[in-house]
């Protein structure tokens, strides 16, 4: 999911996470613990993770990122440690305590490409905020782990902070505070360091059960005690591998690919996913699998297909929905690299493609400016167009000349796109977010945000960030100021314009893109 509208302060952005130990025992309880201890952090990148799950509106279950685009640490990941408070049986064990906190990291850095320097003991505590002159409170830049008082379910808890540096999203520090009374011997320090080191590198819970990063809101924490393929390939897509390691991974995957909608009966046109070997062995696929009949894997990246190290193969997959309605499935990669699984959604249409000649009306999207708000706004209703150019608004909005074409009603291959008004405390302006999925992250993150129309218009879904042949890619950027507002924009150099004046671009794969318009 790329982002949706962010409030955010200026400055310095925080993401904290908390953990429950027990991980077996609570696995059921566990849900709403995490949840409700979740309640009121002030982390909206955080919640954009959490796509409800559902018919159409499915995510795939793979590893997710802390915060969404994601952020990493640039160099070693320097850490004190703060043994104050510390309790049986750790009191007297400061030393083994330390190198129980190291070895519980290497189990990552000895198979991604991050490092970490501890740099001795402390007497700050984790989570340390100082406050200059007229600031609010900053993180202090240390990065400590140490113990203190927490929830009596919860074992642990991570704060991350990351800096936004052009768009690049760099985290520069991380602490942990251990639970006093959660944590009662060497092993479950180790099961719960393994996991908040991966909070601290910047991952955020699996979508997959069988990950040491697994955990609320879609899994359930588990007793795992190294990280499993997907938490791996997690921390590689951001770091990379470390020297000596020989490994295939794939980052390219989509979390989702929504065919959108698709006549009942009838074969919808092939989407294609591409499968980017970024590791430095081959990756050979295994075998390939569909849940449901519905959807198929037509060609492309079949069993026995080796995909070298920098090379793609891609995969092409086809839904024929029995029925109207939304219908999601999982297709399932095996590879010489574990499962890979992705998320397929489609949503069964009546009528034929005969009957419409596969694409009906196009309308124009058009583009206003207004300078005293500097925002930009879109749209294709006739009434608010003369209204706008009429001047009937309390601040002059003007044609920037720039439009692009959208439908109006559903066709073959399109995804409903949904707007927003974002009230005024957030930046009085509108936000289109794509597909049931988008739709529903962007309302779950955002209750006050009113949904003006939940089929506002329908646009092409890119793959992997690819367009498909005769439609137009649609870029998106965004203010990155407290008055939210996007520019939507199908003019590339208007998008690398916007980005130069600090301006955020936003969208899939290489090109960032969120949506592919009609010609
Ligand atoms: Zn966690």
């Amino acid at each position: 999911m790329v982002a949706t509208p962010l409030r955010r302060q200026a400055g310095f952005f925080r993401t904290t996470w908390a953990c429950v130990l027990a991980c077996t025992a609570l696995a059921g309880a566990s849900y709403a613990v995490a949840q409700a201890s979740n309640t009121g952090v002030p982390d909206h990148a955080l919640q954009q993770a959490q796509v409800p799950l559902g018919a159409g509106g499915q995510i795939s279950p793979k590893y997710l990122y802390l915060f969404s685009p994601s952020a990493h640490w640039k160099g070693a990941i320097h850490w004190k440690y703060n043994h104050a408070n510390a309790p049986q049986p750790f009191t007297n064990d400061r030393a083994g305590v330390i190198a129980q906190l190291q070895q519980s990291f290497d189990k990552w850095t000895s198979q991604c490409g991050l490092s970490y320097q501890y740099d001795g003991e402390t007497t700050t505590p984790p989570n340390n905020l100082v406050t200059g002159a007229g600031q609010a409170p900053q993180p202090d830049g240390v990065s400590v782990i140490g113990w203190g008082p927490l929830d009596p379910t919860l074992g642990g808890w991570t704060y991350a902070w990351y800096a936004q540096n052009g768009n690049e999203r760099v985290i520069f520090e991380a602490d942990v505070t251990l639970s006093v009374s959660n944590i009662a011997s060497m092993s479950d320090l180790d099961r719960l360091m393994t996991h908040e080191w991966g909070h601290a590198l910047g991952l955020d819970h699996s979508n997959t059960e069988s990950a040491i990063m697994a955990g609320p809101p879609s899994t359930h924490y588990n007793a795992l005690v190294t990280p499993q393929a997907d938490d791996m390939r997690g921390c590689r897509c951001l770091y990379g591998l470390p020297t000596g390691v020989s490994a295939p991974y794939v980052c390219s995957l989509p979390k989702s690919v929504d065919i959108g909608n698709a006549y009942v009966g009838e074969a919808s046109p092939p989407q294609s996913v591409t499968f980017t070997n970024s590791g430095n062995a081959p990756l050979s696929i295994q075998s390939s699998s569909v849940g449901d009949t519905q959807f198929k894997h037509v060609a492309g990246c079949t069993p026995g297909t080796i995909v070298m190290p920098g090379a793609s193969c891609t995969l092409q997959v086809q839904a024929t929905p029995a029925a109207a309605g939304a219908i999601a499935a999982q297709l399932e990669l095996f590879t010489n690299d574990g499962f890979y699984e992705l998320a397929l959604s489609v949503t069964g249409v009546p009528g034929s493609s005969a009957q419409s000649a596969g694409s009906g009306p196009t309308v124009e999207v058009v583009e206003f400016y207004n300078a005293a708000l500097d925002h930009y706004f879109i749209t294709w209703i006739a009434a608010e167009i003369a209204n706008l150019d009429a001047g009937l608004t309390p601040t002059k909005w003007t044609r920037t000349g720039k439009s692009f074409h959208a439908y109006a009603a559903p066709q073959a291959g399109t995804s409903q796109i949904c707007r927003f008004y974002i009230p005024p405390a957030d930046g009085n302006s509108h936000f289109f977010g794509r597909g049931l999925a988008e739709c529903n992250a962007s309302q779950q993150a955002h209750p006050d945000f009113v949904l003006e129309d939940p089929k506002y218009m329908q646009m092409f879904m890119p793959v992997a960030g690819v367009c498909a042949a005769g439609t137009q890619p649609v870029y998106r950027v965004f203010d990155n100021r407290a008055d939210t507002n996007h520019r939507y924009t199908t003019d590339r150099a208007v998008r690398d314009q916007m980005v130069a004046q600090g301006w955020v671009a936003e969208g899939d794969g290489p090109d960032l893109v969120v949506m592919c318009a009609p010609q």
